[in-house]
């Protein structure tokens, strides 16, 4: 791959573990991500499957077993294509008070996380089988409280199984 910067050959190396920031969350780290560096400093991430990522993110936040942080509201939000204005009259609620929740000015009572998580699902229409697993089995082990969680690290080959690793060097 030639440098969008100087246009120059980048050398392509594979990502231990890359600090996946563009999520808009805070703690999901890949493992064996292409990457390209240029010696002029640009650096260029590839990352394939994306929709197929951010599903197993969202699967991945549905059964956290405590309450979700504006970030992961705003993600599922994102992840299901929805405004806020439209969340907001799905769940009965106010445009101000779904903005408070993402911008963690105000915490979501359980309830409505609750209600949010049932919503993705439906939106990502996850079968109603596994639907009936988290309202029996996951949702009564939600703690009313937020936790920090451990990094979610996922190696490639978790989304994608796109192997297809073009050395250019
Ligand atoms: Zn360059």
């Amino acid at each position: 791959m030639k440098c969008p910067n100087c246009q120059k050959e980048m050398k392509h190396v594979i990502a231990e573990s890359y600090h996946y920031l563009e999520s808009g969350l805070d703690n999901v780290i890949l493992r064996g991500i292409d990457v390209f560096q240029c010696p002029c400093g640009e650096e260029v991430v590839s990352i394939p499957s994306i929709d197929e990522l951010h599903t197993l993110i969202g699967l991945r936040l549905v059964k956290k077993d405590s309450l979700l942080n504006g970030k992961e509201i705003r993600f599922l939000r994102k992840n299901i294509g929805v405004s806020a204005q439209k969340l907001a009259k799905q769940m009965g609620m106010d445009n101000a008070t779904i903005s408070r929740w993402e911008n963690d000015k105000q915490r979501i009572t359980k309830s409505h996380d609750l209600h949010l998580r049932l919503i993705y699902c439906n939106m990502k229409r996850i079968p109603p089988e596994e639907i009936n697993h988290l309202i029996q089995e996951e949702f009564p082990k939600v703690q009313e409280a937020y936790k920090e969680i451990p990094p979610y690290v996922i190696p490639q080959t978790e989304w994608s199984k796109d192997k297809g690793h073009t050395c250019t060097s």
